[in-house]
């Protein structure tokens, strides 16, 4: 048993009511929470309701409604993910490893095409149009995705919505654990079809989910996979608005990208007023930065950057044109993935609520390395390397990139490091508080002007070659 684990009272009081915590028909979330995703799959399955939720996120259990049923393990993906598994149950067919993006039938570049919802949106509001498209046809009776809670504005939390003033106020990142697949227990708890917009762990437990509980799962008709990079700790929003000097009780709204695309971190005043939480955007100025400090354990040997599993998966349109701009600015990007998937994004073009760009023919739109790189080698060098180190790490049914370079190993390394020292919160906050001033200016400045040089050495290249 992990000594995390007893510093909780209801982990305690399993102990003495006779129930180890890592008991085999318990999830992983209780005795090694280095391998929790923290999805919420083990609460909204259990029939008992005898998990919570503990103040970091993690399930907690409440061992006198326990009944032993082992449901939470199986539907939990912390400890184990088996790709060819999946993709047998998605695709009917065993390959566990078909890159980055994974098994595609189309892509597409896009957005919404109601206005308001592409300009709340993360990037275009693809995701949150195809939502509205099902909610608003009578598909579906419900969304699963997430806002800021009212009383405490820094905190993320899952819901279900139900309304287009709802979707409205769901859309946007959140780059925060969010325990998205406790909401189950609130479906069981209702009729009605439902249509989910989640994370690649998250969905990861949703098809666990439909062979664990299949009547509960087929009332979940649509998966709309976010891509993820990596989320981050829970603790980042209340510890970014105290190095920035605003005091929790003046806030009402906590953006993760808000402003103008691409977003930028912002604390909405309960004056109106709205405060800028760094300099430049989320992508120069923000987000890179953050990770390498407040990206979960769980997270950093997270192997599914894509919503390899979805019905369809939805990311930013990073791509950049010659000179290095954005091509597709307030765009999203959409990959295809199951006949269900199809269906949906076939209906939603049909009916005007979506705005398509087929780009399934140009190799521009794949995924490329740079946005790979943390997910497709530096996490599987960092899985092999601490698995032979003896700690704790997910299994899984993939190799380790082969042609891994020394530049790769390294970096690994590197970004292993600034993670663990990012635990130490005087470290963390001191390099925020750097990062967040008017000191970081220079620094995203250079980098963004090494960036543009580089894009246009290429373009150069090019050029002349041609
Ligand atoms: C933690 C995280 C990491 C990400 N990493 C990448 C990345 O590395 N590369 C990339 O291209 N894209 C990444 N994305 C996805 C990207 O930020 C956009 O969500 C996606 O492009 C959809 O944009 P949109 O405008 O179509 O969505 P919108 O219409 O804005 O809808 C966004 C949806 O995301 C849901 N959501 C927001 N935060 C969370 C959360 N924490 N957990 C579950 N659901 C959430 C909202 O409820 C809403 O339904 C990440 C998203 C998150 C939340
Ligand atoms: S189901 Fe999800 S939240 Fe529960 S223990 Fe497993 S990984 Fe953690
Ligand atoms: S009742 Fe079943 S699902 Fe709930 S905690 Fe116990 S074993 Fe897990
Ligand atoms: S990095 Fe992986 S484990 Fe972490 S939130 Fe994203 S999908 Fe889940």
């Amino acid at each position: 048993m992990s000594s995390a684990a007893t510093e909780h009272a209801a982990d305690d009081a399993a102990a003495a009511a006779g129930i180890p915590l890592d008991a085999p028909f318990l999830s992983i979330g209780f005795s090694a929470h280095e391998l929790c995703t923290r999805c919420g799959s083990c609460i909204g399955v259990c029939p008992e309701n005898a998990i919570e939720l503990d103040e970091r996120k993690f399930p907690r259990l409440i061992p006198e409604r326990c009944t032993r049923c082992g449901l939470c393990a199986v539907v939990c993906s912390g400890a184990e993910v088996r790709y060819a598994d999946l993709s047998e149950q998605v695709f009917g067919n065993r390959v566990a490893d078909s890159g980055f993006d994974g098994q595609v039938s189309k892509i597409y570049v896009g957005h919404a095409a109601d206005e308001r919802l592409r300009s709340g949106g993360a990037g275009g509001g693809l995701a949150t149009a195809l939502l509205w498209h099902l909610l608003r046809t009578g598909a579906v009776d419900g969304c699963m995705a997430t806002r800021m809670n009212g009383e405490r504005p820094w905190e993320a939390e899952p819901f279900l919505a139900a309304t287009l003033e709802d979707l409205l106020a769901s859309q946007g990142s959140r780059y925060a654990i969010i325990p998205m697949n406790q909401l189950w227990s609130q479906m069981r708890g209702q009729s009605g079809k439902y249509a989910a917009a989640i994370l690649p762990c998250q969905t990861h437990g949703f098809r666990l989910l439909q062979k664990a509980d299949p009547e509960l799962a087929s009332r979940v008709t649509a998966v709309v996979g976010l891509f993820c990079g990596g989320s981050l700790e829970p603790v980042l929003a209340r510890e970014m608005l105290a190095v920035r000097g605003i005091r929790r009780d003046e806030v009402s709204d906590f953006k993760f990208r808000g402003g103008k695309w691409p977003g930028q971190m912002q604390a909405v005043l309960k004056d109106g007023r709205v405060r800028p939480l760094h300099y430049s955007n989320y992508k120069d100025g923000a987000y890179n930065y953050l990770t390498s400090l407040y990206m979960p354990e769980r997270c950093q040997t997270c192997l599914d950057g894509s919503n390899e599993y979805g019905d369809v998966a939805v990311s930013d349109a990073w791509t950049r044109d010659e000179q290095g701009e954005y091509k597709f600015k307030a765009h999203s990007r959409l990959l295809v993935r199951t006949p269900r998937g199809a269906e949906l994004v076939r209906a939603a073009q049909e009916a005007g609520d979506i705005v398509l760009h087929d780009v399934s023919a140009d190799p521009n739109y794949l995924t490329h390395r740079l946005q790979t790189r943390r997910k497709g080698s530096l996490a599987p060098l960092r899985v092999e390397r601490w698995r032979k180190a003896g700690r704790r790490v997910p299994a899984y049914d993939r190799g380790t990139p082969d042609d891994a370079t020394f530049k790769e190993r390294m970096m690994e390394r590197m970004s292993s490091a600034l993670l663990r020292a990012g635990k130490w919160r005087p470290f963390r906050i001191a390099v925020m508080g750097l990062l967040t001033s008017v000191w970081a200016v220079p620094l995203i400045t250079v980098r963004l002007w090494l960036k543009k040089r580089k894009y246009l050495r290429r373009a150069k290249r090019k050029a002349s070659a041609s």
